[in-house]
């Protein structure tokens, strides 16, 4: 047992955040990061309008470029979905995460602890928050989303063409998403079915996409191609009151990252966490948490199946562009505005 009262393992976004919000009420905070920042980690990096406002309360908001919403595209068909309330961001992961854990770590009474991986000494609360394979999954286990998806991310300056939009490009095996980072860079991440990954995959779709080719002649990548697999996760149990351990942002469950939503999922119940904490209530958070998470996954499941193929992502955007925003709105939680472009 240490002489703090809560542990958390993990420093990611989910784990900062916490160590921020419990610090700040006088609980005393171990915050363990096995890596030291910046580190990589593949990443979409859009935070959706629910996760910029959680943030904005939690500690204010970070350099970043501001995105008014989405532009769905597949083949010809083009739709734009905006956030009719607020605004996203998108947080270059390695700059993110170390500027939350900085925050943390300069949290009175937080201990944070870069590059120090968790042995098992604990407060009397344990927190997972490291990740989508927590190695908290032993005790309070997770099932893989289907189907099985690899992510890939790297960044790139030279692309022509970029708005305050993320553009979400749906292929034959996935989507590729394209967001502004800030001085003319660019997120690239592209999304597949495991059975159709090639690690060259962001180079080929670029080269067959023909609303891309032109815009990415003069590509030069700024950032190592990174990759993550399985993507998404259920875990039906985030609580164990016997043991006082909990679970938090992608260890608590995460959608698959079509959805958007993992970043701003773990800001949004940075609060219940640490009220649960504090109040020792911790199946309220559980019940709080796994209902936003059920949400997520629902709409993710959603999403996946109407863009399936290239052409039902076509068939979907150019029939029922009506029905984008609305699903938009069901991902950040209020409504939106849209414009389609056939
Ligand atoms: C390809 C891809 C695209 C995505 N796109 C988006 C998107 O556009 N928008 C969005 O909101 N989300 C997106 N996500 C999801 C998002 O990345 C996650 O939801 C987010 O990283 C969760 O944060 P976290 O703090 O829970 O976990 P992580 O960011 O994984 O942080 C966990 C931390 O725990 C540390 N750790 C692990 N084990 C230990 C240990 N034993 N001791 C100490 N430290 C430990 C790790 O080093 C790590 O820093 C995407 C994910 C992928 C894979």
């Amino acid at each position: 047992m240490t002489s703090a009262d809560v542990t958390i393992v993990g420093g990611g976004p989910a784990g900062s955040a916490l160590a921020v919000a419990l610090g700040r009420q006088g609980v005393r905070v171990e915050l363990y990061e096995k890596a030291h920042h910046p580190r990589p980690k593949a990443c979409g990096e859009g935070l959706l309008p629910h996760g910029v406002s959680a943030l904005r309360d939690l500690v204010g908001l970070p350099d970043a470029p501001k995105v008014r919403g989405l532009r769905f595209r597949a083949g010809d068909a083009s739709v734009d979905a905006d956030f009719s309330t607020g605004h996203g961001l998108v947080v270059r992961r390695d700059r993110f995460d170390r500027w939350l854990f900085e925050h943390a770590a300069s949290t009175p009474n937080v201990d944070a602890r870069p590059g120090a991986r968790y042995t098992g000494t604990r407060a009397p609360i344990l927190v997972g928050a490291d990740g989508r394979q927590s190695m908290f999954h032993r005790r309070l286990p997770a099932t893989p989303a289907m189907p099985r998806r690899v992510g890939l991310s790297t960044h790139a300056i030279g692309v022509a063409g970029v708005t305050d939009r993320v553009e979400v490009f749906f292929h034959g095996d996935g989507e590729l998403y394209l967001a502004p980072t800030g001085d003319g860079e660019v997120l690239l991440s592209a999304l597949f079915d495991y059975r159709h990954f090639t690690p060259d995959g962001i180079r080929r779709l670029l080269a067959s996409i023909p609303a891309l080719r032109a815009r990415t002649r003069r590509i030069e990548f700024t950032t190592p191609l990174l990759a993550s697999a399985p993507l998404g996760s259920h875990v039906p149990r985030i609580v164990d009151e016997a043991e006082r351990l909990l679970l938090v942002g992608d260890a608590a469950g995460s959608p698959d990252p079509i959805v958007g939503d993992g970043l701003a999922l773990a800001l949004a119940s940075t609060r219940d966490a640490a009220e649960a904490i504090v109040s020792g209530n911790l199946r309220d958070y559980q019940r709080r948490r796994l209902a936003r998470g059920a949400r997520a996954r629902r709409l993710g499941r959603l999403m996946l199946a109407l863009s399936r193929t290239e052409r039902r992502a076509s068939w979907v955007l150019r029939h029922l562009s009506a029905a984008v925003p609305p699903l938009l709105d069901f991902a950040v939680g209020h409504e939106s505005s849209h414009h389609a472009r056939p």
